[in-house]
């Protein structure tokens, strides 16, 4: 016999399905949720409406915007022939916060993981080439320092040796295994500038 209705089984399944959400948190929500004013519930799911239709990729570095080119890109300010190389927005959103790097990113969305069977095709390398075709003077690799992030910067680095720009790839000041987003200013700003060559 089911505890709860069909509607409420359906909406902690759904809530469940999400990263980081337990069965128990999703139980949670749902009841939050039920609870709350029907004008909250509305505008909270016409906010997620929104976000799913109005963010795209940025058209040069691939993160996440509202705009054709993200504030960064868009930043003449910024040094463009420098590109920093990174997993996900996340990753971008922590570069960023120390507010030191002045170059533009590249946002893969992934690592290469043969165990995972995400190979290069997966990520955004190719566009991460085409790229190059500008004029760029450095490609700072800033992936994980997880198997995947490193297996995803060897295969960057051998692909863009060639071409005779730099490539680099951050310190391992970073934790290994250590997610980017997790690791505090200072660390960040210490393996950017600790940076080796390829
Ligand atoms: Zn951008």
């Amino acid at each position: 016999m089911d505890l709860y209705s069909g509607y409420i089984n359906k909406l902690i399944d759904e809530l469940a399905s999400l990263p980081g959400i337990g069965a128990k948190s999703a139980q949670r929500l749902a009841f939050h949720l039920i609870n709350m004013p029907k004008d909250k519930v509305n505008r909270l799911a016409k906010t997620i409406l929104d976000a799913k239709e109005n963010v795209r990729y940025c058209s040069e570095c691939y993160t996440l915007t509202d705009k054709e080119t993200c504030p960064i890109c868009a930043n003449q300010k910024r040094d463009h022939s420098t590109i920093m190389v990174v997993e996900n927005s996340r990753d971008l959103a922590a570069y960023e916060k120390t507010g030191k790097y002045e170059g533009v990113y590249h946002v893969l969305h992934g690592a290469i993981s043969p165990m995972l069977g995400i190979g290069p095709g997966d990520i955004k390398l190719k566009e991460l080439i085409k790229r190059l075709e500008g004029n760029v003077t450095e490609v700072i690799i800033a992936t994980n320092s997880s198997l995947e992030g490193e297996t995803t910067a060897m295969y960057i680095g051998k692909l863009i040796k060639p071409t005779g720009i730099k490539v680099t790839r951050i310190a391992s000041g970073v934790p290994v295994g250590g997610d980017l987003e997790y690791i505090d200013e200072v660390t960040l700003l210490r393996a950017l500038e600790g940076r080796t060559e390829l």
